[in-house]
């Protein structure tokens, strides 16, 4: 896999994982097609042109050091999410092995954003006793003419977030959290709100095609994870 490293500051900043940097293992998913791979990519440095020691070890996961707020991260991209070669135990594992997550949907594709809102249900059931940090990513931010999804409408999205809400929908816990369903009254939707503070989930728009604040998602995860880090040790 890939390997080298990636600063927001000067250069020579950079301390790799072996001077003792912490290391987190973040996890893409998503819908196919929403532009996982594009990001890793990015990530990866494969577009760079004068970038030289990226180091190929395998297929579907890349290491990055960054530097972030002066202090270094090593990165380790997981994008195997939509590896069907290797069955379908491969997403569980992915659900199991994150120390974060981004969830990516496509701006452009109102049902990859449904998924989206699964996917995060399901990742905080398959890990309910943790913390987990997630960055909501809506790709795609360039294709502005086919938006879908409105920055408002996620909003709206996050506001029946607290698990009751989710045991009191009967249907597919996306249904419950894109369009409100009769369970969640106006007094729910403020706490809901709240809620969603609560559970800690980032938002960020991303184009890989144009490269906008792909930068910024890779640094905002490391963020994500130190809070939390530096929570547990008060
Ligand atoms: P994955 O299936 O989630 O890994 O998605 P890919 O990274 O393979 O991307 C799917 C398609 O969307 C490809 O044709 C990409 O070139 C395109 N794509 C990915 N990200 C963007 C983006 O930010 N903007 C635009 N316009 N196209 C994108
Ligand atoms: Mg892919």
């Amino acid at each position: 896999y890939y390997r080298r490293s990636w600063s927001s500051e000067s250069s020579d900043s950079v301390i790799s994982s072996e001077s003792g940097s912490s290391c987190y293992r973040v996890v893409l998913i998503g819908e196919h097609g929403v532009g996982k791979s594009s990001l890793a990519n990015i990530f990866a440095g494969v577009h760079d042109s004068i970038d030289s020691d990226c180091e190929v070890l395998g297929e579907d996961t890349y290491e990055r050091t960054l530097m972030v707020d002066g202090e270094s991260a090593t990165v380790i991209l997981l994008d195997m999410w939509d590896n069907k070669r290797e069955g379908e135990w491969i997403r569980d594992h992915c659900m199991q092995v994150g120390d974060a997550y981004l969830i990516v949907y496509s701006i452009t594709d109102r049902a990859s954003f449904e998924k989206a809102s699964e996917l995060r249900i399901q990742l905080r059931r398959a890990r309910q006793k943790e913390d987990i940090p997630i960055i909501l990513v809506g790709n795609k931010s360039d294709l502005v003419r086919c938006r879908e999804v409105s920055v408002a409408g996620l909003r709206n999205s996050l506001v029946a977030l607290t698990p009751s809400h989710v045991a009191a929908c009967p249907g597919p816990p996306s249904l419950c959290l894109v369009t409100p369903c009769n369970h969640v009254s106006t007094l729910d939707f403020a706490e809901g709100r709240a809620c969603a503070v609560v559970f800690d989930c980032k938002f960020i728009e991303t184009s890989a095609a144009v490269q906008h604040n792909v930068k910024e998602l890779f640094e905002g995860i490391v963020r994500q994870v130190r809070l939390r880090r530096d929570s547990k040790e008060k």
